[in-house]
């Protein structure tokens, strides 16, 4: 199921960091699968990031990473910028509904 889930929304990504679009990427929750279970198989609870990146992203606790995304999508690359603010808004949908 997550295997699954995670290839989705790599596809949906075109498998590129969303950082700075390596090809190498790997899963990563926004909100994390051990705080938020309900939320660990949500396609928009998961983006792709390359090995630094995803390092780099589970440094911040997830306050720090929802800021993170939100300048990120303030950052002039248009088709990042509106994935990621369709996966905040989804994912945030998906938070209020389970919780
Ligand atoms: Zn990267």
């Amino acid at each position: 199921m997550r295997a699954q889930v995670v290839k989705k929304s790599k596809t949906q990504w075109a498998n590129q960091c969303v950082i700075c679009l390596s090809k190498q990427v790997d899963g990563a929750h926004i909100y994390p699968a051990g705080s938020f279970p309900k939320l660990a198989d949500v396609k928009y609870n998961i983006i792709p990031l390359c090995r630094e990146h995803h390092q780099e992203f589970d440094q911040l606790n997830w306050h720090r990473k929802i800021n993170w995304l939100q300048e990120l999508t303030c950052k002039p690359a248009e088709m990042r910028q509106w994935l990621l603010a369709l996966h905040m808004i989804k994912v945030n949908e998906y938070k209020g509904d389970k919780e």
